[in-house]
C-alpha cells in the first residue's frame, strides 16, 4: 500500500491548485519544496508593513471567468491597474504603447497622426515578421523600437532582438487610445492580503515538506505514492540526457528607503542598455500603501547557470525543439504528470498557469 495518492514536487501556484483539487476529491498528497517556503515565485514577504513581491512584480490579470471566480473564492482582490512607465535617457513614456506614448514620442495628439508616422516607419518590414525586432518595428515603428524596446529586451533576454521569437513582444498591447492599462484582460488586481493568503488556503490541510529537494532522494520519494506531479525543470528530471534547456535568471536587489514615495508608480522600466537593471518595483503602490518608508527592488536579468533560479524559459527555436524531445520522453512516464512553468517549459502568467492546472485536474479527478 502506498502512503499517498500523489507526490507533488514544488509548492508553486500550479501545485497549489492541483493539491486543492486533489483534496476536494479525497486524494492524499505529499508536497515537497526545495525552498524554505511555499508559493514559488509568487511568494511575498512583509517589510515595514509593506507586502514585498520577493521574486518580482506579480499582477494578477485574466479574461477567464472560471479562473477569476476560482481565485476570488480564496482571497479578495484590490482594484490595482498596472500602468508602468518606461524611462529612456531621462524621459518617461507611458506603457503599454498607446496615445500617451505616441503623443510624447512624436508630438502628435490624434490617432490618425500617430498611425501615419508608425505606418511610414514600418514600411521597412516586408512580409510576416521573422523575429522580435521585425515584429516590434511592424507594431510601433523603428523609433519606439529603438528607444523603448531594443535595450530592455536585449538586457532581459541576453540575446539580440533579431535572435528572439516574435511572440514575446506580442504580449504587449498597442492601442490608439489614451489608455495606460498594461493589460487587455477583463479582470485585474492584487490580493488585498498578499499572494501568501491564496497559496496558504489552496494548500490548507495538505502535508508539505519544505527544504526538500526531489533529486536528493528521488527513488524513496517516488516510492511513497501512486503518481507524481512534477513542477521542477523537465530537463533536470531526465538528468539533462538530451542536453540542457536555457533559462533566464534574475537577481533582485531590495532596499528600504526612508522616504514615503520614491518613484510614484509601482513599476518603472529602464530601456537604456547602460543601466544594468530592467526595472524598479516600488511595492507599496501595488496596495496603495501610505507607510512612512518605502521598499524598492531593482531587477537585474542574468544568464542562468546551474544552481541559479530558472525564472524564464527561453522559448526560441533551439529550446522549443529540445523541449519537444523532452516532452516525448515525458509522455512515456506513465506515473508522472509534468506541470507548471518549468515542467512544461512555458512562459505562463498566473492565470494561464491556473487554467493549465485545472485542465489537468479535470482529466485526473
Ligand atoms: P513556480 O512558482 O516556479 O513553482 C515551482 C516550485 O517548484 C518552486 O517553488 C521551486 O522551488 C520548486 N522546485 C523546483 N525544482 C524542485 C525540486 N527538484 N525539488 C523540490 N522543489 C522544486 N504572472 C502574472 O500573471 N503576472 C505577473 O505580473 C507576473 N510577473 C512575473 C514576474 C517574474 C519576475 C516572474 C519570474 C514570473 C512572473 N509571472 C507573472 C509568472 C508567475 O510567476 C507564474 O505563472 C507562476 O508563479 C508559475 O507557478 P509554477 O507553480 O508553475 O512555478
Ligand atoms: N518590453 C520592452 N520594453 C518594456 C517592457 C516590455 O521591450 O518597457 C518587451 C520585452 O521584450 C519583454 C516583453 O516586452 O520581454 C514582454 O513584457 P512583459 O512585461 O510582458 O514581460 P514580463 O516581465 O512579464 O516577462
Amino acid at each position: 500500500m502506498k502512503k499517498y495518492d500523489y507526490l507533488i514536487v514544488g509548492a508553486g501556484l500550479f501545485s497549489a491548485v492541483f493539491a486543492n483539487e486533489a483534496k476536494k476529491h479525497g486524494k492524499k498528497c505529499l508536497v515537497i519544496e526545495k525552498r524554505n517556503h511555499i508559493g514559488g515565485n509568487i511568494y511575498c514577504e512583509n517589510i515595514e508593513g509593506i507586502t514585498v513581491h520577493k521574486y518580482g512584480a506579480h499582477i494578477f490579470h485574466t479574461s477567464s471567468q472560471r479562473v477569476w471566480d476560482y481565485v476570488n473564492e480564496y482571497c479578495e482582490f484590490n482594484n490595482f491597474i498596472n500602468s508602468p512607465v518606461c524611462k529612456f535617457k531621462g524621459e518617461v513614456y507611458n506603457l503599454p504603447f498607446n496615445m500617451n506614448t505616441f503623443a510624447k514620442m512624436f508630438g502628435v495628439s490624434t490617432p490618425g497622426e500617430a498611425k501615419r508616422i508608425i505606418e511610414e516607419q514600418k514600411k521597412e518590414i516586408c512580409g510576416e515578421p521573422k523575429n522580435l525586432e521585425e515584429q516590434a518595428i511592424s507594431l510601433v515603428g523603428r523609433e519606439i523600437y529603438e528607444k523603448l524596446i531594443k535595450g530592455y529586451t536585449e538586457k532581459q533576454w541576453g540575446r539580440d532582438c533579431q535572435d528572439l521569437p516574435a511572440f514575446i513582444i506580442k504580449r504587449l498591447p498597442v492601442r490608439y487610445t489614451y489608455d495606460n492599462n498594461y493589460f487587455n484582460d477583463r479582470f485585474q488586481g492584487i490580493p488585498v492580503n498578499g499572494y501568501n493568503e491564496l497559496i496558504e488556503k489552496l494548500f490548507d490541510g495538505v502535508e508539505i515538506r519544505t527544504g526538500t529537494d526531489f533529486f536528493e532522494s528521488r527513488e524513496d520519494l517516488l516510492a511513497l505514492s501512486d503518481k507524481c506531479l512534477f513542477t521542477g525543470m523537465i530537463d533536470e528530471y531526465f538528468d539533462y540526457s538530451l542536453g540542457k534547456l536555457d533559462y533566464r535568471s534574475l537577481r533582485f536587489e531590495t532596499e528600504t528607503l526612508d522616504e514615503e514615495n520614491f518613484q510614484g508608480v509601482a513599476v518603472m522600466n529602464f530601456s537604456e542598455r547602460e543601466i544594468p537593471y530592467t526595472r524598479i518595483i516600488e511595492h507599496k503602490h501595488f496596495e496603495f500603501g501610505k507607510q512612512e518608508k518605502t521598499v524598492i527592488t531593482k531587477e537585474y536579468p542574468a544568464e542562468w547557470q546551474m544552481g541559479d533560479e530558472p525564472y524564464y524559459p527561453v522559448n526560441d527555436e533551439r529550446n522549443n525543439k529540445l523541449y519537444k524531445q523532452y516532452e516525448n520522453l515525458a509522455q512515456k512516464e506513465k506515473k508522472v504528470i509534468f506541470g507548471g512553468r518549468l515542467g512544461l517549459y512555458k512562459y505562463y502568467d498566473m492565470d494561464k498557469c491556473i487554467e493549465a492546472a485545472l485542465r489537468i485536474c479535470d482529466k485526473e479527478f
